[in-house]
C-alpha cells in the first residue's frame, strides 16, 4: 500500500517542522498555515481517522492537542483555539492518517470559519436520539 504523507514525515521521508515526538505520538506545524502555529498531532501508527483510532492512542493524541492549544495561547498570543478533526472526505479529510488540527486563533476574521448553521428540518429527533442511544 502506498504511504501517505503523515507516514512520511514520521519516517523521516519528509521534512517537517517538528513540535513533539514519543513513541506513539508525532506533532508538526501544517504545511498550509491557516493561522500562525496551525498545528497537526499524528498518532505514529497509522489509522484512517479518529473514528478507527483505539482509545488509548486517540488519547494520547488529544493530550498533546491540548498542550498545543494552552501554548498557544500562553506564548503565540492566541485568544482562542479550534481543535477539530476531520472523519472521512465528506467531513472535509484529505489526509487519510488520523490526525487532530490545533488551529491558533488570534480574531474572528481569520481564514477560518467554522459555520453551524441549522439546516437540516424536519427531523424526528426522537427516533434518532433512540437510534444512537441504542448503540452507545
Ligand atoms: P485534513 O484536510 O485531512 O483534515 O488536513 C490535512 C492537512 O495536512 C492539511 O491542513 C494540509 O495542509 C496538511 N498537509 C498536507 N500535506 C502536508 C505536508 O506535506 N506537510 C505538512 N506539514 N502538512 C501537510
Amino acid at each position: 500500500m502506498e504511504k501517505d504523507i503523515f507516514c512520511k514525515i514520521i519516517d523521516g521521508e519528509i521534512p517537517c517542522y517538528k513540535l513533539y515526538e514519543d513513541v506513539d505520538v508525532i506533532a508538526f506545524l501544517d504545511i498550509s498555515q491557516v493561522t500562525k502555529g496551525h498545528a497537526l498531532v499524528v498518532p505514529k501508527e497509522h489509522y484512517d481517522n479518529f473514528l478507527s483510532t483505539p482509545a488509548p492512542i486517540m488519547h494520547k493524541v488529544f493530550d498533546i492537542a491540548q498542550r498545543i492549544g494552552q501554548i498557544d495561547i500562553q506564548f503565540l498570543g492566541a485568544k482562542g483555539v479550534n481543535i477539530l478533526t476531520n472523519c472521512y472526505e465528506t467531513a472535509g479529510q484529505t489526509v487519510k492518517h488520523f490526525h487532530v488540527h490545533v488551529i491558533p486563533r488570534y480574531s474572528k476574521e481569520e481564514g477560518f470559519m467554522l459555520e453551524m448553521k441549522a439546516g437540516a428540518e424536519g427531523l424526528n429527533l426522537p427516533v434518532i436520539a433512540q437510534t444512537i442511544k441504542d448503540n452507545l
